[in-house]
């Protein structure tokens, strides 16, 4: 007997179902994001979220200036002022005064 396509394990679906990859992604993080919640409220901390659009990678955490970054590119070289960091860092950065913006 034949297995029909949707009885195919989600491990061997994902790879090339990108909507179901997704959709695994999105239960990860909800994990994740239901972890920190409950940990915030163990500790009585605030629990900040950025709006999934803030272009966090995009921006340059010294002079603001905001270009396009595409996913290979692992330095930000910001054009406006010469400012570079490795990308990860500068979206954490940018993502810190996000949050102190906010205060
Ligand atoms: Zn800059």
């Amino acid at each position: 007997m034949r297995p029909r396509d949707d009885d195919s394990s989600l491990a061997e679906r994902a790879p090339r179902d990108h909507k179901l990859a997704s959709a695994i992604a999105d239960c990860g993080f909800y994990e994740f994001k239901r972890q920190l919640s409950y940990k915030c409220d163990w500790y009585g901390s605030k629990l900040v979220i950025a709006d999934r659009f803030y272009p966090s990678s995009q921006l340059c955490s010294h002079c603001g200036q905001k270009q396009k970054m595409p996913l290979h590119k692992r330095t930000y070289e910001c054009s406006n002022c010469g400012f570079t960091a490795d990308r990860d860092f500068n979206a954490a950065v940018n993502l810190e005064n996000y949050v102190r913006d906010l205060a």
